[in-house]
């Protein structure tokens, strides 16, 4: 069988060839600190001159975004094209990461990457290094193996991706690198078995609900207004009221349907003989796509409104809003592209889901553009001891790399 002059097997015989050149890189990564300054680094430019220096000896081009947050530091971001089709499809990984968190959770030094066996420790090897190594790697391969590209390959490195984007791909948007009928894989959430291509997300909701009543001794309850009855009452009528309402269920989720859950609740009064007169509870909710998140909203004041609750004011605040953008069509192109590259490189089938959301697919999505999330390995990210299995970082650089070959 002549299997290994097929275009594929010959890339993927040049990315195997690559696997110690990977870790070496991941490993030169690890050691650059990139946390936001906002949770006390000193942001991802030091790692981005590593980048752009290991892109460009490739022999690669580099363009440089770098610009400067509210704490004055800057922020980088690089991008690198290959080709010279009318279209490209964008590949964005993110060089920030969190910090370490708490030191003594760690079996070894977070910032010094540590190999045992197939898994490479460190800080950020997971979230996002394992995908950043293996698109880098699959842009070396096809830049060497000199065949034409079914599309452009565009690299995007950014910065921000943990904090809200705001000095990444929000502002990479806006400078109107990214055109009309682009597509864009954003490797940033993993499956074991890689599987899962996220097309959705849910909206997210946090609700701070005080109720405000009136405190007075405990034997003398006509005195006062009870604000801790009336807000178990209201807990009660929204999750009633919520779930029924929006009761939808989407298999492409998991859990299918919306959540309405009330979580935290405050401290009130100290003792069992004061009616307390204050009460606040917290609701998280993560609404599907086919709802607007301002229609829960409106619906949860009318409640408060109604007469049950003339007694006591009740006062919101929204601590976190999200609103999720269209999902992706699982009969787009993209999907079809990066599904087929998963069951050549990986023979499993992969399926459309919606998951947690927060990545820099959202932005896109917003705008329009075709995006999907995809990787495979541990879903640890953020946890001590992060790793990624080197042999995720080869699999990730072929399912890239065979996006592009005919
Ligand atoms: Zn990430």
């Amino acid at each position: 069988m002549a299997q290994s002059t097929d275009p594929l097997s010959q890339l993927n015989l040049r990315i195997d060839s690559m696997r110690e050149e990977m870790v070496k890189a991941m490993a030169g990564m690890v050691g650059i600190k990139a946390v936001s300054p906002a949770s006390g680094g000193t942001g991802e430019s030091a790692r981005a001159d590593f980048l752009e220096k290991t892109l460009k000896g490739w022999g690669l081009k580099v363009k440089r975004y770098d610009y400067k947050d509210d704490s004055s530091s800057v922020r980088s971001n690089l991008i690198s094209v290959l080709g010279k089709s009318e279209r490209t499809l964008w590949i964005v990984a993110h060089m920030d990461t969190v910090a370490e968190g708490d030191l003594a959770l760690w079996r070894h030094d977070p910032f010094n990457a540590h190999i045992e066996g197939d898994r490479i420790f460190g800080r950020g090897t997971n979230d996002n290094g394992e995908a950043l190594i293996g698109a880098m790697f699959a842009l070396k391969a096809l830049s060497r193996s000199g065949s034409k590209l079914k599309y452009n390959y565009g690299l995007v490195l950014v910065a921000d991706e943990e904090l809200g984007s705001k000095f990444g791909i929000q502002k990479l948007i806006k400078e109107g690198i990214f055109i009309k009928d682009d597509m864009f894989i954003v490797p940033d959430s993993n499956t074991k078995n890689g599987d899962e291509v996220e097309v959705a997300e849910k909206s997210i909701l946090w609700l701070k609900v005080t109720v405000h009543g009136q405190q007075v001794h405990a034997s003398t309850p006509g005195m006062g207004v009870n604000a801790g009855i009336y807000a178990a009452r209201l807990m009660v009528a929204m999750d009633d009221f919520l779930h029924k309402k929006y009761e939808a269920r989407s298999k492409a989720f998991e859990p299918p349907s919306s959540t309405f859950e009330m979580t935290k609740h405050e401290k009130n009064v100290d003792s069992i003989n004061i009616i307390p007169g204050k009460e606040v509870f917290y609701m998280d909710s993560r609404i599907l796509p086919t709802y607007r998140t301002q229609d829960v909203l409106d619906d949860i004041k009318k409640i408060a409104k109604s007469n049950e609750f003339s007694k006591v004011r009740i006062e919101f605040e929204v601590m976190q809003r999200e609103d999720a953008p269209q999902p992706t069509d699982p009969k787009s192109e993209i999907f079809a592209v990066i599904s087929s590259a998963i069951s050549r490189q990986m023979k499993v089938k992969p399926k459309a889901v919606g998951i947690g959301g927060g990545t820099c697919a959202a932005y896109f999505r917003r705008e329009g553009w075709p995006s999907v999330v995809w990787g495979v390995g541990e879903d640890i990210a953020h946890q001590p001891n992060e790793f990624a299995y080197i042999s995720d970082i080869v699999k990730c650089a072929k399912v890239f790399a065979a996006m592009f070959v005919q």
